[in-house]
This record gives structure tokens, C-alpha cells and sequence, in this order.
């Protein structure tokens, strides 16, 4: 008896994240709640992303005791560029197997749990002796639609280059075209050889899938009833919520000020706009949704990250001017503590790129939406949002593919006039709320989890 105690405190799991912000982050939660129950985590990430994480930490005790940092190179020069995820995902394999499996064998490590971006290393961590399960930084629906890619082949939907040969919606909830697939999406139809990649890259490691014993989804089975059973081994856990102090995975130093500028506007009346980590406006666009939000009338609060708008010169718009244009009205930071603000009074509403972190975020702390997709599994997250919850509302691109001020101005209007938005939002994040709660389904999960990690 004691020493099964011992072992079960001696739980060991490697968590191996995609090389990119919206991994790490929801990966980093997780091993947080693993740590709170006794698991020991080693927590890989590549070495340029473990230092953007150790050197963005407000505070040294960010990361929670149990949980280990470790780093492996990702195969890069010091010259070249480790934000062009596209560009390097190929050779990830090569440049980390080798350290990853000596790792898993001398660290002894019983179980890895691999980013479903990470495929590839389900097949290595087993060859190493360690158990393993999957995690999915998208929504089951997009999991299960993954696993369904060779099925809408075989019907004619789609070609194995990722051309689109059907016509209609895809009949599943939430309902998206066929030109939304993430895998499609990601690359425009002038990139048929990526778009191709992305297709062939899917499908050969599905292959590998069933080598997951589970699929840990940041999801719940209240928020996704439908998708989540097409999904056997999946254990929803989700949403995942950040601490409101000490986060920790980010890559970039959270502006905390903006909590004050916050603390200091009336109740219900802030747009929130972020992109995420990695979209980013070219200067017509921005210049739009800088006069969009202005138009709105409303105080409003900006996440512009260092690169987020492209244009050189004269093309360049002029982030300094319109800083001091709107002094008072409107706070521009280069990186928000996102759930803080989410959960913060003043918030009204969600000016969003839809990735799944920030459209489970802000369901968790009910806030509504006003989609802004542009590529992967964005489309899907919008199509949640307004299609099956009724939380939110879609920006539509005018001829010349830009969301144009008049939209914003007269989105934010009709979205935070809207009773039904208003009480759909209050219902869903009490639902979330209630499936993190203790006795909830996602917090069995958590301990179901836990339990398994521990066998
Ligand atoms: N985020 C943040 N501060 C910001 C913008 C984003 O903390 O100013 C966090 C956000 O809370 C979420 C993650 O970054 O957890 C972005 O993940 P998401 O899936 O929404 O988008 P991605 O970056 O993967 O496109």
C-alpha cells in the first residue's frame, strides 16, 4: 500500500507543445492543474521559445513547483526566423527526435502528452516506452473533423490536394464550407503545394492517432455535446483557465497597466480587440478598424503586437499618431493579460481572430464576439459562436476583402444592443463555469486524467 502511494506520487509526464503561443499557453494550464494534483511535469519547449517564456515572466515564481523547464533546439540558425512557423514545421522531427527520446528514457517518463501538432512524436514517445495521449489545441469538431478528412475525400468534398470539389455546407455542428477546413484555409489557393503538404501532412499522421490512449480536449461536453462523442477516447477538460496572477507561457510581457486604465471605465462599455499571437492587419485594414473603433464612440483597448502591421514608408500606418489621437479614448498595449481583461467589468464585447484559446476565454468569462477570422480553425470557432451559441456576431469583408469602419461602427452598435446576445452569453458562461466546478464534467475529467497519468 505504501509503495503504490509512492508511485503514484512519483507520476512523471513530459508535455510536449507546437512551437507556437496559442500551444504553450493552453498546454502550460494544463500542466499547471497536473502540478496541483501531484503529477511531476517536464514541460518541452524548443530553446528560443523557452527563453521569449522565462524572460517574459513578471515574476520568477510564475512557473508552479512540480513542473520542470526543459528545452530542445528546434534546428534553426541564429539568423533565421522562429516565428515562420510554416517554414520549419517540416524539419521539427529531425532537429528533435533524438534528444526528445534520450529525454523520455533517461528521465524515465511514463507518459508524454502530445500537441495534436505534434503528431509525429506519439510513434517516437511509444518506441521510447512511454505511454501516451493526445491534446487538442482546437475544438473536438475540428478533431473529429480531422479524423473524418479521408471520409469527405472518399465522398468528393475535397481532393487529397486540398482542392475543393463540393459545393454546400459541411453537414456537422458547427456548419462550415469547405474551403473553411483549417487544413485548406491555412493556405490561400494561390499556395496549392502548401495547401497540398498541410492535406498529405494530416492525413499520414491520423495514422498515428489511435497510438493516443486519450484525447484531452480544451473543450466541455456541455459546450460541444454534439462533436465530443463522435470522439471515443476524448476527455474534455476544459475551458481552461488562467490564474488571475502569475500566468505563465507567454512569450511576450503582459501590460498590467491597462488593468488600471480598465478599473477607471464605466461597467459593460470597453471593446476588447486582439488577434491572437500570430494575425496581423496591412495598413489599409488597419487604418479601418482604427477609424471603426473610433466611430464606435466607445473607449476601447488594442493589443497591437511588435510586427502586427505591415507596410513600409508612406504605406506604413502611423501607430504613434494614432496613439496620441486617441489618448483617453482608446489604450493601445503590445500584449495584454488576456483573461484578466476578459473577466474585467468594463469589458462589453470581443473583437476577435476566433483562434479556439481566445473563443473559449471569452465564453468562460462571458463576453460576446464580433468575429474576425482569417484562417485554420478561426472559421469553425466564429461559426460556434454565431451559429450554435448565439454569442456573437460576424464582421463581413467588403469587395475589397476589408472589414470596413461603417461594419465595425455598426457591429458594435447591434451586438451590444441585443438582448438575446446579452442573455445567451450569461447562459454560457454558466455552463462553462459549471463544468470546471468542482463535480462538474470537465473537473471528473481532470481527475480521470490524473488517475490514468498515475497507473
Ligand atoms: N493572448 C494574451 N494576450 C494578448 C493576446 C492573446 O494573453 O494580448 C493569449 C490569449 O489569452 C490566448 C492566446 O494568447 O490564450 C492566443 O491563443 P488563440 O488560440 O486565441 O490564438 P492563436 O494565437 O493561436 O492564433
Amino acid at each position: 500500500m505504501a509503495d503504490a502511494a509512492a508511485a503514484a506520487t512519483l507520476a512523471r509526464v513530459m508535455v510536449l507543445p507546437f512551437p507556437a503561443q496559442g500551444h504553450v499557453i493552453p498546454l502550460m494550464e494544463l500542466s499547471r492543474k497536473l502540478a496541483g494534483h501531484g503529477v511531476e511535469v517536464d514541460f518541452v519547449n524548443t530553446e528560443f521559445n523557452h527563453d521569449l517564456v522565462i524572460g517574459s515572466m513578471a515574476e520568477k515564481g510564475a512557473i508552479p513547483q512540480g513542473i520542470h523547464m526543459l528545452s530542445v533546439p528546434d534546428g534553426l540558425g541564429p539568423g533565421d526566423d522562429h516565428a515562420d512557423i510554416g517554414k520549419f514545421v517540416k524539419d521539427l522531427p529531425a532537429a528533435m527526435s533524438g534528444r526528445l527520446e534520450e529525454m523520455i528514457r533517461s528521465r524515465k517518463i511514463k507518459w508524454v502528452i502530445v500537441d495534436v501538432s505534434m503528431s509525429w512524436a506519439l510513434e517516437l514517445a511509444t518506441t521510447a516506452g512511454a505511454r501516451v495521449a493526445s491534446f487538442s489545441t482546437y475544438s473536438a469538431a475540428v478533431f473529429s473533423l480531422r479524423m473524418n478528412l479521408p471520409r469527405l475525400i472518399e465522398d468528393g468534398v475535397l481532393d487529397e490536394n486540398g482542392n475543393v470539389k463540393g459545393q454546400g455546407k459541411i453537414q456537422m455542428v458547427p456548419p462550415i464550407d469547405p474551403a473553411e477546413i483549417p487544413w485548406i484555409s491555412l493556405a490561400s489557393t494561390s499556395a496549392p503545394e502548401r495547401r497540398r503538404t498541410n492535406i498529405q501532412n494530416v492525413l499520414k499522421t491520423n495514422l498515428s492517432m489511435p497510438l493516443a490512449e486519450v484525447v484531452i480536449c480544451n473543450t466541455s461536453m456541455e459546450l460541444e455535446p454534439d462533436a465530443l462523442p463522435l470522439l471515443p477516447n476524448a476527455l474534455p477538460l476544459g475551458p481552461l483557465v488562467a490564474p488571475t496572477s502569475r500566468p505563465a507561457g507567454h512569450f511576450l510581457a503582459e501590460d498590467l497597466a491597462c488593468l488600471a486604465w480598465l478599473d477607471a471605465q464605466p461597467p459593460g462599455t470597453v471593446v476588447y480587440v486582439a488577434f491572437g499571437s500570430s494575425g496581423f492587419l496591412d495598413a489599409t485594414q488597419f487604418q479601418e478598424l482604427a477609424d471603426g473603433l473610433e466611430l464606435s464612440g466607445r473607449p476601447f483597448l488594442l493589443v497591437v503586437r511588435p510586427n502586427f502591421t505591415t507596410g513600409a514608408g508612406q504605406d506604413r500606418f502611423d501607430l504613434d499618431a494614432f496613439k496620441r489621437r486617441v489618448e483617453g479614448k482608446g489604450l493601445v498595449v503590445g500584449w495584454a493579460p488576456q483573461q484578466r481583461v476578459l473577466s474585467h467589468p468594463a469589458v462589453a464585447c470581443f473583437v476577435s481572430h476566433c483562434g479556439w484559446n481566445s473563443t473559449m476565454e471569452g465564453v468562460l468569462h462571458g463576453v460576446p464576439f464580433l468575429c474576425w477570422p482569417y484562417f485554420a480553425d478561426q472559421f469553425c470557432n466564429q461559426s460556434y459562436a454565431c451559429n450554435v451559441w448565439g454569442t456573437g456576431a460576424k464582421l463581413r469583408r467588403d469587395e475589397r476583402g476589408v472589414v470596413a469602419k461603417e461594419e465595425i461602427e455598426s457591429k458594435v452598435a447591434w451586438l451590444l444592443g441585443d438582448e438575446g446576445v446579452k442573455s445567451r452569453v450569461a447562459t454560457w458562461k454558466d455552463v462553462a463555469r459549471g463544468s470546471i466546478r468542482e463535480g462538474g464534467s470537465s473537473h471528473g475529467n481532470l481527475l480521470k486524467l490524473v488517475s490514468l497519468l498515475r497507473q
